[in-house]
């Protein structure tokens, strides 16, 4: 299929960008890496008017870390997939990020795809909005004459929705550092290497002083209409040992009370609930082996 007929903006900064999403609102769709937008225009899911396309603005894919706000990450909104996958800045600051793209789709549209396109487009089985829920990342969202920062947990409001108006463009994600003794892992279960994740969890794990569980976040895809934090699982943690069997009480809670996956002609939504319950026993031995300097994979 071929998409509707459109009008093309390309502007070549970010002030003219602005401008054409304020004049054109609900019928423009900015273009980024055009990774999920033109699949869906080619289906005519989407028929905008007008597509803004945002790829020759410069700076825009800038990261930046260790500079006047020690150990804060921030990303440029068209910062593509690849580069969160190799940049070293990345990986010092938020290994979490790291280690979770390879799992995002293939090369070819790693290439391509972008983080500010990954974080509107919201599917609920995308990686990045739940690695950028569980680091508790802020995106600053830009408009003319304006501008406001949203929280990751704020910003996922439902299926394929965002906090984000029809004005306004993200333009920066910011990590803040992590604390230390911190280690994070993530998990996903996948029919085909880089196909969509049936269940996958998200781990950040901090140990106090005597190697106690300090705090815990476990994020997951695929188990509701965004990001979906198991609060309960984690609260189970907090102040203990993380011994195999708390762990294994934790995922259980995690599993059975706190996610609501779907059932679909990929998996039974018990099928997921059974891969999560598995997935975030090993995140969570993965993130605090990791947070206790012990840099190893969990066992499968
Ligand atoms: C075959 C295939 C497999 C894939 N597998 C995966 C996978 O396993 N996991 C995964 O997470 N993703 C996967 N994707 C999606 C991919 O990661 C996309 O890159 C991503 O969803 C969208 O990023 P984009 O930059 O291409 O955005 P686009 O497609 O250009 O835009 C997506 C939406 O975001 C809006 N938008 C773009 N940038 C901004 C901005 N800065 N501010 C506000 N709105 C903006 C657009 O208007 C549009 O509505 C897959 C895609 C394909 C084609």
């Amino acid at each position: 299929m071929k998409p509707a007929p459109f009008k093309y903006l390309a502007p070549d900064t970010l002030a003219e960008a602005l401008t054409a999403v304020q004049e054109h609102g609900y019928d423009a769709k900015l273009l980024a890496g055009g990774q999920s937008l033109i699949p869906v225009m080619n289906f005519r899911l989407a028929q905008p008017g007008v597509l803004i396309d945002i790829n020759r603005i410069p700076g825009l894919d800038a990261i930046q870390g260790n500079g006047v706000s020690r150990g804060v990450l921030r990303l440029g909104a068209m910062a593509r997939h690849r580069q969160l996958e190799h940049d070293p800045v990345v990986a010092a600051l938020a290994p979490l990020i790291q280690q979770t793209m390879p799992f995002v789709a293939h090369p070819q549209i790693r290439n391509r795809g972008t983080l500010g396109g990954t974080l509107a487009h919201a599917d609920p089985a995308a990686e990045l909005p739940v690695v950028m829920t569980a680091l508790q990342a802020r995106f600053r969202l830009q408009k003319v004459g304006g501008e406001r920062w949203v929280n990751a947990d704020d910003f996922f409001i439902g299926l394929f929705a965002t906090d984000l108006g029809v004005d306004e463009m993200i333009v920066e994600v910011e990590a803040p550092p992590l604390p230390p003794r911190t280690g994070c892992a993530f998990h996903e279960v996948a029919r085909r290497h880089g196909d969509y994740a049936l269940a996958g969890v998200a781990a950040v794990v901090t140990l106090d002083e005597s190697g106690n569980c300090q705090s815990a976040r476990l994020v997951y895809l695929n188990a509701g209409e965004g990001p979906v934090t198991a609060v309960k699982a984690a609260a189970m943690l907090t102040g203990e040992t993380l011994t195999d069997d708390l762990i294994a009480e934790a995922a259980h809670v995690a599993a059975n009370e706190e996610i609501a996956p779907e059932s679909d002609i990929h998996a039974t939504a018990d099928f997921r609930r059974h891969l999560a319950k598995v997935l975030t026993q090993r995140a969570l031995k993965e993130a605090g082996a990791k947070a206790a300097g012990k840099n190893q994979k969990a066992k499968r």
